[in-house]
């Protein structure tokens, strides 16, 4: 642990996955499932995850020609992004954004274009964009859209109007959607998780992302996947092949498990993070941060203008060494470091006494 500090900055659960799925995956080694797996993925897993999308979302995918299974759903956004980009295409990526999209989008020879999420006013409202500027976005070199909701860094849950807009903008210019849903079950107040898949006009433009680090606790199993439509499929799994061959095959036995969990498995997942969340934030808001609330995923962002440092990484710098909590500076989500030189995340997917120790460090922070 550097410095001794809690860590509040990486995105993974410090808590136990749920029993069950711990046992399917020591059965599934016992039972000798050791060897390679299918390629584009088991196909119990592969079952489960178009069964899925189906009671959540409505869609009927076909699990032989239109998911991939990859080593996370960080492998699944690169080879989506190999698959469909040539050089010279352009991506549309909203920042702040999480940290891999930028570079995904570069290794595939694309050139990202930001367009800005805006941070809350005072009067209550939520992270929005500029219609305007997403238009301005998109022109001929125009390939792909990358949408994360709920999002990471800034907690947003897209609207069906803004997916509604984004899907004209895709149609119009005859553009993919390239979605990362990998927080769907985690949403606070009554926000709903919409695929863009799921809008009129887009089950043959969108690759879904998503897998089983955030759902199921299991950041370190690497488990994900992408779902297209056949024609895209066949490149993304072209390019799985030759990049990672396969996703542990133990792994995605208990993945099938996983996701066939009821109901009540994910309503006390959300109501898990809603109740860390509510217990951070009051802690944040006590020692001096701004705190923009999210409505989903688990990280909080925090505007830290009243401290009057520099920057935030002089700013995290300080808080890790000092004050003994690991955050994320803010310019990590931008491509322009200045634009999140007043920001700071949090996360929160931690026990309850990780979060109380760090409440309690970040109290000297009144203090000094
Ligand atoms: N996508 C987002 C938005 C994330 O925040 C993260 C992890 O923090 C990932 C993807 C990584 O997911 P995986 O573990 O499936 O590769």
């Amino acid at each position: 642990m550097l410095h001794g500090a809690v860590n509040l900055a990486q995105g993974f659960p410090d808590f136990s996955a749920p029993a069950e799925i711990k046992l399917a995956a020591q059965q599934a080694v016992a039972a000798d499932v050791n060897q390679y797996a299918i390629t584009w993925g088991a196909k119990k897993l592969r079952d489960a995850i178009a069964r899925r999308l189906g009671v959540g979302q409505g869609l009927t995918v076909d699990p032989e020609k239109e998911i991939t299974v990859c080593c996370g759903s960080t492998e699944a956004m690169i080879a989506t992004l190999l698959a469909v980009s040539n050089a010279g295409d352009e991506v549309v990526v909203f920042e702040p954004f999480y940290e891999n999209y930028g570079p995904d989008a570069v290794l595939s020879g694309a050139r990202p274009r930001f367009v800005k999420l805006r941070p809350p006013n005072d009067d209550g409202n939520e992270w929005t964009f500029d219609e305007k500027e997403l238009r301005r976005a998109f022109d001929r070199h125009t390939k792909a859209i990358i949408v994360n909701t709920p999002n990471n860094p800034t907690g947003k849950v897209f609207t069906r109007a803004e997916l509604e807009l984004i899907r004209d903008l895709c149609v119009e210019f005859d553009v993919l959607a390239i979605t990362d849903e990998i927080y769907e079950h985690i949403l606070y107040d009554g926000t709903e998780h919409i695929s863009m898949a799921s809008l009129d006009g887009m089950r043959e433009r969108t690759v879904t992302i998503n897998g089983m680090s955030k759902t199921y606790s299991v950041t370190g199993w690497r488990v994900g996947w992408a779902v297209a439509p056949e024609k895209i499929t066949n490149a993304i799994r072209k390019v799985h092949d030759f990049l990672t061959v396969g996703a542990p095959a133990p792994l995605q036995e208990a993945g099938a498990a996983a996701l066939g969990f009821s109901a009540e498995y994910y309503r006390k997942l959300a109501e898990g993070y809603r109740s860390r969340r509510d217990h951070l934030m009051p802690a944040l808001t006590a020692a001096g941060f701004q705190c923009f609330r999210p409505r989903g995923a688990y990280y909080v962002m925090t505007d830290i203008s009243a401290f009057g440092f520099k920057d935030d990484v002089s700013f995290a710098k300080y808080l890790v060494e000092d004050i003994g909590v690991a955050t994320v500076p803010g310019s990590s989500f931008y491509n322009d470091p200045r634009d999140g030189a007043k920001q700071i995340r949090f996360a929160f997917c931690k026990k309850p006494e990780t979060l109380d120790e760090a409440a309690r460090r970040l109290m000297r922070l009144r203090r000094n």
